[in-house]
């Protein structure tokens, strides 16, 4: 096995350069042709050549940096430059190979975006916490949407208690989320439902900004208070009867007689402590 069988086969390694903190690879791009990715016509026509940089893997402790030298194509349809891209390893305008990009989005997920960026140091790899948090929301965008059934919950939960709130939507057949909308004012979720419009059945919680979206975006859906807040209007219904039913204060049997016997054996108590001390 060579280094060679690490890399997609459209690329030749054509120089492997050694420091003392990293190994830099050339690699030049076989291809003969490439796809337009609007039109989807093969285009053989290239136009340029240039080099792209990107940081894969570490090896044996050190940074891995490549140099591709790529080819430029040019589509006649779209009469436009299509620059070539390698699915599955180098994204068009990343600066890291898809490998590497799963790494850090993993290890920033089981960690956290810091603690990540600092592991990354150590092992050669210089991505800053804020550009792990790009990374992450970069993905998360590109994520095909989940398929949502046509019966779903809808509830908000707090980013930050107080501060900021968001909208979290489950498919109440699989039990799973399928999607995290941000704010609680019912605007992401008008959004959202405008662009699921096969949705017939939705539990929510009380919230009057969810039922009027709901009711703008689809009239026809059947809006469901969800068990969770059935529970507490019940709840606060009993104790609204028991507050105005029952008395503030109900004596118990015998708790008058307790009542004075506790108040003159305190009365004692304080007696004895304001009596003078003689010693002889
Ligand atoms: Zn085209």
């Amino acid at each position: 096995m060579g280094l060679q069988d690490f890399f997609p086969k459209e690329l030749a390694i054509t120089a492997i350069e050694e420091s003392e903190n990293s190994v830099s690879i050339r690699l030049k791009s076989r291809s003969e042709h490439c796809v337009c990715p609007r039109c989807g016509k093969e285009l053989s026509r290239r136009r340029a050549t240039y080099n792209r940089k990107a940081q894969d893997l570490p090896m044996i402790g050190k940074a891995v940096l490549l140099t591709v030298n790529v080819y430029e194509y040019q589509c006649e349809e779209c009469n436009r430059p299509v620059a070539e891209s390698f699915d599955g390893f180098l994204k068009p305008g990343s600066r890291l190979t898809e490998r590497c990009e799963d790494f850090i989005a993993r290890l920033a997920l089981e960690s956290s975006c810091e603690g990540a960026s600092r592991i990354l140091k150590e092992l050669g790899v210089a991505y800053s916490g804020d550009s792990i948090i790009r990374l992450l929301l970069k993905r998360l965008k590109s994520r095909p949407t989940a398929e949502v059934g046509s019966i779903i919950g809808v509830d908000d939960f707090a980013y930050k208690k107080r501060r900021s709130y968001g909208t979290v939507i489950v498919d109440e057949t699989t039990r799973k989320p399928v999607a995290l909308l941000d704010g609680r004012d019912g605007t992401s979720l008008r959004e959202w439902l405008r662009h699921n419009q096969h949705v017939k059945v939705i539990t929510r919680d009380r919230a009057s900004e969810y039922a009027k979206a709901i009711q703008e975006e689809l009239p026809d859906a059947i809006q469901v208070a969800d068990r969770f807040h059935l529970y507490e209007n019940l709840l606060q219904a009993i104790k609204k009867a028991l507050n105005s039913e029952i008395p503030g204060a109900v004596a118990a049997e015998g708790a008058k007689e307790r009542e004075e016997d506790l108040k003159e054996e305190v009365k004692k108590k304080r007696s004895r402590r304001k009596t003078p001390q003689h010693t002889s």
